[in-house]
């Protein structure tokens, strides 16, 4: 049995090469948090006090509250801290009071819901014995049997309506309270925006929780069968705590520590520059191929000559006539239907790769295939 949760599903989505790190081989990285991270918990955890204070009717000043939130900022602040962007902690510590501040102006006296549950830790049973975790920021109902599954989001995006419709964390969640509290009768999934002080909801009718249901099921099982686990770089890998030991970073994180010098002799970077150079030389060369191929076409039409000669070679310069057919389904359709279609096809040897790879193909077929490991190399930018 495992329990799965939205992160767990989300980094198999992200890279699969991190979820292995982390959830099968279960690597321990001591990485302190970055200061985005850092800022996001501890406003979380203010606004689990102010709600959770309320229910022993005890409602906090907004003073109170912002003390809270300086007082956790100042005990669990460390120098070891990730700060990636080009801000101090004062501005991310400002920017988490601006957060509490605004929200408390906008929802005060906190009285319009009731608050069922704060930070949940609860399970939903899924397909296979495996479960659901449910973290719900806070769960609040209302009298008409609405409830609220509300989640804090301290980040600087806002999040597009069509996207918060497409999610899948709060809808998840929505299918345990629909399980788990019977006079329910909307959930409703609700945002709250921290940054610009703006609340967002979406709703789900139920077959599309049972199709999230589905498709949830269906992505474990992919996660249950996977046994290839390839890096996806993104601009999320510089917030990933397995940067270090990823094979897509580790030698820049190596070049990194090295002198001008030293990184010069390094024999990848060497190796990388040379093959930029012929790669480079080579684009030129096919170019000017091109541009001589044009010069010689000119050349025999002028001299009225179908051959042109060379020191060691002579060129051969004929005109052909060059079929244009159409690509489209209509022309393939009219190739079978005139019998012509089974001796012009030719297998689509990369789709069948790919079956390959994914093991979508038949067992009699797959025994017959042999692989074997190969090696692709492909040049693209450093990022600036
Ligand atoms: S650094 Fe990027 S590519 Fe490497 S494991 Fe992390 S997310 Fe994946």
């Amino acid at each position: 049995m495992t329990t799965y949760s939205h992160s767990r599903l989300g980094t198999f989505q992200q890279c699969k090469y991190k979820y292995k790190l982390q959830y099968v081989d279960k690597i321990k990285v001591d990485i302190p948090d970055t200061v985005e991270t850092f800022m996001g918990k501890l406003v979380h955890e203010t606004l689990e006090k102010l709600y959770k204070d309320l229910k022993y009717q005890k409602l906090n000043a907004k003073k109170e509250l912002l003390n809270f939130f300086e007082m956790l900022w100042d005990e669990r602040w460390s120098d070891n801290i990730v700060i990636v962007k080009d801000y101090s902690q004062e501005n991310y510590k400002e920017m988490g009071k601006k957060f509490i501040s605004d929200y408390y102006d906008h929802y005060k006296p906190f009285n319009h819901l009731t608050t069922i549950g704060l930070e949940t830790e609860d399970r939903m049973k899924l397909e296979n014995e495996n479960q659901y975790h449910i973290r719900i920021d806070r769960l609040a109902c209302d009298k008409e049997g609405n409830y609220y599954v509300c989640d804090y989001k301290t980040n600087n995006k806002l999040k597009a309506q069509e996207e918060l419709d497409e999610d899948r964390q709060l809808a998840m969640y929505s299918l345990w309270v629909k399980n788990n509290f019977k006079d329910c009768k909307n959930v409703k999934l609700v945002w709250y925006f921290l940054a610009f002080d703006k609340e967002m909801i979406s709703e789900r009718s139920e077959e599309q929780l049972q199709e999230l249901k589905i498709e949830t099921e269906e992505l474990i099982k992919e996660i249950e069968v996977c046994d290839d686990f390839p890096t996806t770089v993104t601009a999320l890998c510089d917030w990933c705590k397995f940067k270090s030991m990823c094979p897509a970073w580790k030698h820049e994180i190596e070049l990194e520590e090295k002198t001008p010098e030293e990184f010069k002799d390094d024999d990848g970077v060497r190796l990388v520059d040379e093959l930029t150079s012929f790669e480079d030389q080579k684009k030129e060369a096919v170019k000017k191929i091109e541009e001589i191929k044009e010069q010689l076409i000119q050349f025999a039409k002028q001299k009225d000559v179908e051959v042109v000669w060379g020191t060691d070679k002579k060129a051969s310069v004929k005109p052909f006539e060059k079929i244009d057919y159409p690509k489209d389904e209509e022309f393939i359709e009219l190739l079978k239907q005139k019998g012509v279609y089974d001796d012009l096809v030719t297998l689509n040897y990369s789709k069948l790769a790919s079956k390959v790879k994914k093991n979508l193909i038949d067992k009699e077929i797959l025994d017959k295939i042999k692989t074997e490991e190969s090696w692709r190399i492909s040049l693209s930018k450093r990022k600036e």
